[in-house]
């Protein structure tokens, strides 16, 4: 998930329909995690939309029992676009590295990540920038570009006339091109479009045509890269994980074994948000664990048995 920066033209961001904790997004209450093996997707000020020191997001997870957070900040490629030559990759990973060397030994583990926007027309520049750049863990994600139909002022019109198919296809075409690309360790928020064509296009009726995430979901299992429940989406008008649970267990039926879950946080008080529902809908759809590479190797990380002794019940939400 990003925000824009107001001052760019990129304000034709996703993102920017409803900002992170701006109008339109639903206000923040403590939905903090406690006791948490991992948050996969976060951002600090080395993002163009996030003003969150990495110590503030460490601190939280020694507070919070959380014992791993991959650090994601983003890494763009079309000019114009909000993260393109933002922060390099040595200022990154000399930050990141540098925060895990002080909290490790505390009981924090911080794994140096990014999240890479991808797009079919900039992939060998993806490729070039991996193959160059040494990461613990990547998301490719799909944003807009910097002319986008699902801008607020567009989505609208963008909308009127076209099918199901037709309106997501500037997205999910991307995204299953990324989940097939084999380029990346996960792949972040796969249907976060649903946020930009709320409400015009709502989730009951994405969850309607399943057919339509069918292709991407099969990409992730052929290609090994992990589905990511990115709950950001909780927090959103939208009100539902990206992807919604019905994805993430028809992923698991299709032989999908390798999953993320991160709080996507831009701001201190989004640390881990939500995360608890994450771990819920994985265990729901089957999974006793998160998988996935890590700087090439395969982790695994067992799902703690007390997420299901939550306030809400066994396998309960609390939405
Ligand atoms: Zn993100
Ligand atoms: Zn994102």
């Amino acid at each position: 998930m990003r925000r824009s920066p107001p001052s760019t033209v990129s304000a034709t961001s996703w993102g920017s329909s409803a900002g992170e904790d701006g109008a339109g997004a639903a206000p923040v209450i403590d939905r903090q995690p406690r006791d948490l093996p991992l948050d996969a997707h976060l951002h600090t000020d080395l993002s163009p939309d996030s003003d969150v020191a990495i110590d503030v997001y460490a601190a939280a997870a020694l507070e919070r029992g959380i014992a791993e957070l991959a650090i994601t900040d983003h890494v763009d490629f079309e000019p114009g676009a909000p993260a393109f030559g933002y922060a390099t990759f040595e200022d990154r990973e000399r930050v990141v590295r540098r925060a895990a060397e002080r909290w490790g030994p505390r009981g924090v583990a911080i794994r140096f990540g990014a999240e890479l926007t991808y797009d079919r027309s900039w992939e060998a520049d993806i490729r070039a920038h991996l193959a160059r750049h040494a990461y613990d863990f990547t998301i490719g994600s799909v944003h807009d570009r910097v002319s986008s139909p699902y801008h607020p002022g567009k989505v609208r019109g963008w909308v009127a006339g076209r099918s199901l198919r037709e309106i997501l296809a500037p997205a999910f075409d991307e995204v299953e091109a990324a989940a097939r690309s084999g380029l990346f360790d996960a792949l972040g928020h796969l249907d976060v479009v649903k946020r930009y064509v709320h409400p015009f296009v709502t989730k009951e009726v994405l969850a309607g045509a399943p057919e339509l995430y069918e292709p991407i979901l099969r990409a992730l299992v052929e290609s090994g890269t992990a589905l990511e429940i990115n709950t950001s989406g909780l927090r959103h008008p939208v009100s539902e994980t990206y992807p919604s649970a019905a994805t993430v267990a028809r992923f698991r039926e299709l032989g999908g074994r390798a999953i993320t879950i991160g709080s996507d946080a831009h701001r201190a008080g989004q640390f881990g948000w939500a995360l608890v529902d994450g771990y819920r809908t994985a265990i729901d759809s089957g999974f006793a664990e998160l998988a996935f590479r890590r700087g090439g190797a395969r982790v695994v990380i067992e799902v703690p048995t007390a997420v299901l002794a939550g306030p809400n019940g066994p396998g309960g939400h609390s939405l």
